[in-house]
């Protein structure tokens, strides 16, 4: 059993709420009042304390359980504090200092998985990159078994089948032509928990390889590549005609640039996800892309079809320093990841600094957490989260006036405070 009573980002908009949860599931989500929050701005101004004051003089009973309830169950939050679903990462290496892709045993599996739950990431996808087949099926088996221990949300498989021209911080020594064989190796070890696998369509053989995954229900996500539009529509309508709604792994990153005379698959996949038949990921660090171009896609496709994610390696939430992605040395300064020659290698943010930084440049508050949980969760296929609503599990991360993560709870459980787990 628990309950908070506090402001709270709900599929409308941002409201006063009361919410609860028993055996891990919310059994009631009530906005209280009246008065309709619809940007950040200002909100904490005097008619939101009043309308906050008001409430609460008519919940004696609210306020009362909240003295008695503890830090675990929740109570009444201070004023300025704000109730997110908890956040979802359908794309990430890494961080806290261990890797995904390199992981050897679960305990490192599990310091990456905690530095971002510690955050507020309550659902995590851990992201495997390109290297040998053999240590990708290593990988893909240490990660199901951290998905069915619950450490993990499930798995994208990103690579091997990945263009040359695009391999950013992906192995170029393991790329790898599609291949059906290969790629049924892979989805066996990852033993159905896989929700994606990131190939580029212009490589030959990578129909069949869609094929494949339409037929084992793992999502199509075109990256890495470097395909004129033709190729790039081609596929992604093979995917469409198949029942799915396949993703574009962070668009404009690791992907043939958009030209007027030479298009390329960017504004492909954009005129998808605006038809609603293509999810456009997004590394909305600041960094990868600008976040002035995160408000135009935003406004082009809506925030219902693009995901944000962190594609963190080991370096989030670290210092500066050396790190390993996928076999290769990373360089992180200032907290920009690159590979010797220069190329990003992956992001350092935690999801939340994510929806911190779209929202400082003028995203809706609301549109950057749907972005970062509901749409990865409906691309994950995780029905039972990445919102605030009744019957689904009681994921919540509670955030100060700044953004920052104050309380994160998963399946009801107060997991961590002030971004550090508890004990
Ligand atoms: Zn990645």
């Amino acid at each position: 059993m628990g309950f908070l009573y506090g402001r709270a980002a709900l599929p409308g908009g941002v409201r006063e709420c009361d919410i609860a949860w028993d055996n891990g599931v919310f059994t009631r989500v009530a906005p209280s009042e009246t008065r309709t929050h619809t940007t950040t701005k200002n909100d904490d101004a005097a008619p939101g304390h009043q309308a906050g004051a008001a409430a609460h003089a008519d919940g004696g009973a609210r306020s009362g359980a909240a003295g008695a309830a503890g830090a675990d169950s929740g109570g009444e939050l201070p004023e300025g504090w704000l109730i997110l679903p908890g956040l979802v990462d359908e794309h990430c290496h890494g961080g806290g200092g261990a890797s995904f892709p390199d992981a050897e045993d679960s305990a490192e599996v599990a310091q990456a998985a905690g530095e971002h739950l510690a955050h507020g990431t309550t659902s995590v996808a851990a992201a495997l990159t390109t290297l040998s087949v053999e240590r990708m099926e290593a990988g893909a088996s240490l990660m199901a078994d951290a998905v069915e221990d619950g450490t993990l949300a499930a798995i994208l498989i990103e690579g091997p089948f990945l263009s040359s021209e695009r391999a950013g911080a992906q192995n170029p020594a393991y790329l790898e032509s599609p291949s059906v064989e290969i790629a049924t190796r892979l989805l066996d070890a990852a033993r159905g928990h896989a929700w994606g696998m990131t190939l580029a369509p212009e490589l030959s053989g990578a129909s069949e390889v869609v094929d494949l995954l339409l037929e084992r229900g793992v999502v199509p996500t075109w990256g890495h590549t470097h395909a004129e539009a033709g190729p790039a529509r081609e596929l992604q309508e093979r995917a469409v005609a198949g029942g799915a709604i396949p993703v574009a792994t962070h668009l404009f990153n690791a992907m043939r640039e958009l030209r007027h005379r030479a298009p390329g698959p960017v504004a492909e996949y954009l005129a998808a996800a605006r038809r609603g038949s293509c999810v456009v990921e997004l590394i909305g660090d600041g960094v990868h892309i600008s976040s002035e171009l995160v408000r135009n896609v935003v406004e082009i496709v809506g925030p219902e079809n693009i995901a944000l994610i962190t594609d963190a390696m080991a370096a989030a939430g670290m210092a500066d320093g050396t790190y390993e992605l996928g076999g290769l040395r990373v360089h992180v300064t200032d907290g920009q990841a690159r590979l010797r020659g220069g190329n990003l290698a992956g992001g350092t943010s935690h999801l939340l600094d994510i929806v911190r930084t779209v929202v400082g440049a003028g995203v809706e508050l609301n549109d950057a957490v749907t972005m970062a949980s509901a749409t990865p969760a409906r691309v994950m296929g995780l029905d039972d989260r990445g919102a605030l609503e009744v019957g689904k599990r009681a994921d919540l991360l509670v955030v100060d006036e700044e953004l920052r993560p104050r309380r994160v709870y998963r399946a009801g459980k107060l997991v961590a405070q002030d971004g550090k787990l508890v004990a």
